[in-house]
């Protein structure tokens, strides 16, 4: 495989797909323990161009790429929009508004 140009370093997403050795678990089952996956790091995952797993440092890096994906992925989730403080804040503006127009005698 020929080597890219630039820092060999790279922070940009490498495609990865699930390992076909432990079917993405990261550990085999074995008789008495599961053993961890050689083929992937033990890391459930191969890139999808070559089917091989990372080296460690740049494993960790690509597993954490898309974990951080994930996780916005979720938060949007669970953020429907107009529910946030602000939402709140501008309904308790209009409560107050309306009190404080009504007379109590
Ligand atoms: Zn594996």
């Amino acid at each position: 495989m020929r080597k890219s140009h630039g820092p060999a370093f790279s922070k940009q997403m490498i495609e990865l797909v699930q390992c076909p050795t432990c079917k993405g678990k990261a550990v085999i089952k074995g008789v008495f323990h599961d053993l961890a996956c050689a083929q992937c790091n033990a890391s459930g995952w191969v890139v999808a161009a070559t089917g091989e797993a990372l080296p460690l440092e740049e494993l960790v890096t690509q597993l954490s790429l898309r974990l951080q994906a994930a996780q916005r992925h979720i938060s949007e989730l669970k953020q429907p929009r107009a529910t946030g403080p602000e939402a709140i804040y501008q309904e308790g503006n209009r409560r107050g508004a309306g009190g404080s127009n009504r007379t109590l005698d």
